[in-house]
């Protein structure tokens, strides 16, 4: 039996066809297809604006410098997230500042945020963790109270929606992060984007994305003449190329096809788990669409009396390949050194001890769902029985 990997890409021929295309065009790096992809990430999301670069990380880390995110500053994410959430605050040379997440959902509980705020707090990156988009409107409230930047972290979260937006509307922050990585829902293989609907964060991204240098004649002044351009601030290279861009306008023409599915997959687990009270799927609040990135279980380990260590080699033994979404980012030896202890977010590292995450993913077939279903309850009775 093949293993069944917790996620993968689904590529299909009129993907590759786009990518040989692009390949055989004038412009391989940054050219008409970036802008073209772009523009149709802007319009699905509804947002004005969109700069798209080479990795979600990058998104973050010029989504940190257009907020202007400088030494001294904090800033507060959720520790249950991939450590690039804040490392990106790191890079700016900001301090990362953990708040704990609300059990039902594992996103960042705002009255947690609350606490956590002090006069050099800057900024807020929630993370709209496997897809489930955080209570934005009350981060936005905090935000607006306390003159904060919002950069929402929605690399699981391409196609959510809140209370009726879309994800990446920006509706209630200033920029919002997606990761087109091939584990997410749409890929360039590596790729991100940061959406805003505000014009002067927009030139700001765009001038980190390229060195910092820009040609605009508008920032320029008098007319130096047509070789002219300026660096004005200490940027980076992390455009995208058109290849990749030509790969992802084809991907999100399957979008929703690919939504739909992670759904329908999503509801034949919770159906197939809803009888068994070992295990206790993620709550999903009745004014969200998520976009089910990832299938995460809560394993009530006394009751089934087996350590996680026990559980990931039972899944693995029958090939089918589970994951762990997350190590609480300042568990990891980096965050330790800049002083981080254990009991900072108590919530989070009792999810960490609990979760386990199924494989979702849209190219998977009906007979594998059924497998991870049947594997779950046979491990979960096995243990059961060895144990009384
Ligand atoms: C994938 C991911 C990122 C980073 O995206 P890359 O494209 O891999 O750099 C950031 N935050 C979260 C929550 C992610 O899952």
């Amino acid at each position: 039996m093949k293993n069944i990997p917790y996620a993968r890409q689904w590529i299909k021929p009129e993907d590759i066809y786009s990518v040989k295309r692009a390949l055989g065009a004038q412009y391989i790096t940054q050219g008409p297809l970036v802008a073209v992809f772009e523009r149709l990430v802007a319009a699905y999301c509804n947002a004005k604006y969109a700069v798209a670069v080479n990795s979600g990380t990058s998104a973050l880390h010029i989504a940190c410098l257009a907020a202007g995110l400088k030494e001294g500053d904090e800033g507060i994410s959720s520790p249950i997230t991939f450590a690039a959430s804040t490392n990106c605050l790191l890079y700016c040379k900001a301090k990362p500042v953990f708040a704990d997440i609300l059990d039902g959902t594992a996103c960042i509980n705002p009255e947690d945020i609350k606490k956590k705020l002090n006069r050099r707090t800057r900024v807020i990156i929630p993370v709209h963790f496997a897809g489930h988009p955080c209570d934005m409107q009350e981060i936005a409230c905090i935000a607006q109270k306390n003159n904060l930047f919002v950069i929402e972290d929605a690399a699981h979260a391409l196609g959510a929606e809140y209370k009726g937006s879309k994800i990446g509307s920006s509706k209630y922050s200033d920029m919002t992060i997606l990761s087109f990585h091939a584990v997410k829902h749409i890929t360039t293989a590596e790729g991100g984007i940061a959406l805003t609907n505000n014009k002067r964060l927009y030139e700001r991204l765009k001038l980190f994305r390229n060195h910092g240098i820009t040609k605009d004649p508008h920032f320029l002044g008098k007319d130096h003449g047509p070789w002219y351009y300026e660096m004005r601030e200490l940027g980076f290279n992390y455009r995208l190329t058109d290849i990749q861009s030509a790969l992802g306008i084809s991907q999100l023409k399957k979008l929703d096809f690919f939504l739909k599915i992670r759904k329908g997959i999503v509801n034949e687990y919770n159906k197939a788990f809803s009888q068994c009270e070992e295990i206790k799927p993620l709550e999903e609040r009745n004014y969200v669409r998520s976009a089910h990135h990832l299938y995460v279980l809560r394993f009530d380990f006394k009751k089934i009396k087996a350590s996680k260590i026990d559980l990931f080699n039972e899944y693995r033994k029958k090939g089918i390949i589970v994951n762990l979404h997350y190590i609480p980012v300042y568990y990891h030896p980096y965050y330790k050194k800049l002083g981080f202890k254990k009991g900072v977010c108590p919530n989070a590292e009792k999810f960490y001890e609990e979760a386990l995450t199924l494989p979702l993913f849209p190219k998977m077939k009906e007979r594998e769902v059924i497998r991870v279903i049947g594997a779950t309850k046979n491990i979960i009775k096995k243990f059961n029985r060895s144990k009384i």
